[in-house]
């Protein structure tokens, strides 16, 4: 391949490092290896770590100044390398090539974001109660980050956790996912490219990521882990974390509902439908999962959702004209295969799709009249299905949302404006679009509550995630 970024080496202490051992990344479109990486281990790990820890005693010291200065070089250089970029990640993630541009600017998005933000790490003075003591705050880098990643958005859940972290002052060791590696050796290209100091930002590859995620969770030189994934690997490694009190960001599952009331607008729902559910062919943690329309207003939505569905062009992503890829992988497409299932086994009726189409291509398609008992209810599909369920009354609608252990994102469509801060309010999740299917921007705190995670990134809260607040006392 053409292509500057793409470099099949792992990022160790301002070095482009091989291994003997290596791993292969398949193109979901072609199921072809696209290349491969060291396959490191957890002493290779421990390494990393200890030069991640002896980088931060200079980084900390850094003033914030020089830190954000190199942070906007990155994203300077990002935007320049903006269709190199693009391009490893269709070809790793499969995603088409006009959402593999957006996600670059989005992913860069948080490098600007956080550039401004991180000189802003303001601390307080506090009137003492008693005496004349003058009490401070000042915040601090936290030190050693540990993050991982998935291989849904291969550089933008890397960028809103490295960007913060070292304009903080902390050091990073990063480990992404390892069907999506490339894109994240690309970013250490452009990062080693920018100047930061070796050891400051580093990339670890492998296939062990239970090893690699324990020897991160449980290294007492890690002074934080954050993480973007499944539920069942985040309560691993929260686990794993307790041994060493470490800080935690997670950023896990969700099972998005999307209700439709009576009183909403069809057309702009339908529009933020196809958006919020196929993107990334529906393997994002805010893709809607469950629709669940009033019933006045079931029959129009149905027929007008299984419209736009049908017109929606699958393909390799590389083809300018595709809308649809791939699933990553064939436990990702069996799951929505069986999801299918389950729910036609309930008594659901398919509208349009249902089927494969060949490899890991599956029909974007369309489920009404879903049982509330069907597996889609209450698991992430994570692919291109629809699943309709229809109620009643608000507070049915509501329920039947909220039912579910994940709040991670929540749409609905209404034009009644006393029902739109009613239901927003009800909602238990931590974000909510209201007559919006795509919410995600790098000026709003992003994250879940309940099962879904712990913590926000983006916007100033996602700063805090990375610095400690000390308390300073001045003696009279
Ligand atoms: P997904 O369904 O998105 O693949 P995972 O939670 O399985 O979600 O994976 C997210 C990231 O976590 C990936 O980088 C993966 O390699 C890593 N991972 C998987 N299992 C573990 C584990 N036991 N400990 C730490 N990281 C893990």
């Amino acid at each position: 391949m053409k292509n500057s970024l793409f470099i099949e080496k792992a990022y160790h202490n301002g070095s482009f490092i091989s291994s003997e051992k290596t791993f292969e990344v398949i193109n979901p479109a072609t199921l072809k290896p696209i290349g491969s990486l060291p396959d490191l281990t957890v002493k290779d790990c421990q390494k990393f770590i200890k030069s991640a820890d002896k980088a931060w005693k200079s980084w900390k010291t850094t003033p914030v100044g020089e830190r954000s200065k190199l942070v906007r070089r990155l994203f300077e250089l990002i935007n320049e390398h903006r269709d190199e970029m693009a391009e490893i990640m269709t070809l790793e993630s499969g995603k088409p090539i006009n959402e593999s541009q957006t996600e670059v600017d989005y992913a860069n998005s948080f490098m600007e974001w956080f550039a401004e933000e991180g000189k802003r790490a303001y601390g307080e003075t506090i009137p003492s109660l008693a005496g004349n003591a003058r009490l401070q705050t000042i915040k601090q880098g936290i030190g050693v980050v540990a993050a991982i990643t998935p291989w849904n958005f291969p550089l933008a859940m890397i960028t809103r956790k490295v960007a913060p972290a070292l304009v903080a002052g902390c050091t990073v060791v990063l480990k992404p996912a390892s069907q999506t590696p490339f894109s994240a050796i690309a970013l250490a290209k452009l990062a080693d490219m920018a100047g930061f100091p070796k050891g400051v930002f580093n990339v670890i590859t492998s296939k062990d990521s239970k090893g690699i995620g324990k020897e991160l969770a449980t290294s007492q030189l890690v002074r934080k882990i954050s993480f973007t994934g499944s539920t069942e690997v985040g309560r691993t490694l929260m686990e794993q974390a307790a041994s060493t009190i470490k800080r935690i960001s997670l950023e896990l599952g969700g099972n998005a509902p999307f209700l439709v009331f009576n009183d909403a607008d069809i057309d702009l729902a339908v529009k933020g439908a196809i958006a919020g559910k196929f993107r990334n062919t529906g393997q994002t943690c805010v893709s809607i999962n469950r629709f669940y329309v009033q019933e006045d207003v079931y029959a129009a939505f149905c027929k007008k959702l299984t419209a736009a569905v049908k017109n929606l062009v699958v393909g390799n992503g590389m083809k300018k004209t595709t809308q649809v890829g791939p699933l990553i992988n064939k436990s990702g497409l069996e799951k929505v295969e069986h999801h299918v299932a389950d729910a036609l086994a309930k008594g659901a009726k398919i509208e349009t799709g249902g089927k494969v189409i060949k490899d890991l291509f599956y029909e974007p398609t369309v489920l009404s009249n879903v049982s509330p008992d069907s597996l889609i209810a209450s698991e992430e599909t994570f692919g291109p299905v629809c699943a309709l369920f229809k109620f009643k009354t608000e507070d049915e609608g509501v329920k039947m949302a909220n039912d579910t252990p994940f709040g991670l994102a929540s749409y609905f469509y209404s034009e009644n404006v006393k029902q739109c801060f009613r239901v927003a309010e009800q909602l238990e999740a931590g974000m909510v679009g209201i007559n919006a299917g795509l919410i995600s921007n790098a000026s709003a705190p992003f994250g879940g509550v309940k099962q879904s995670g712990l913590g926000r990134e983006g916007s100033k809260y996602g700063l805090e995630e990375y610095m400690e607040i000390k308390y300073l006392c001045f003696g009279e």
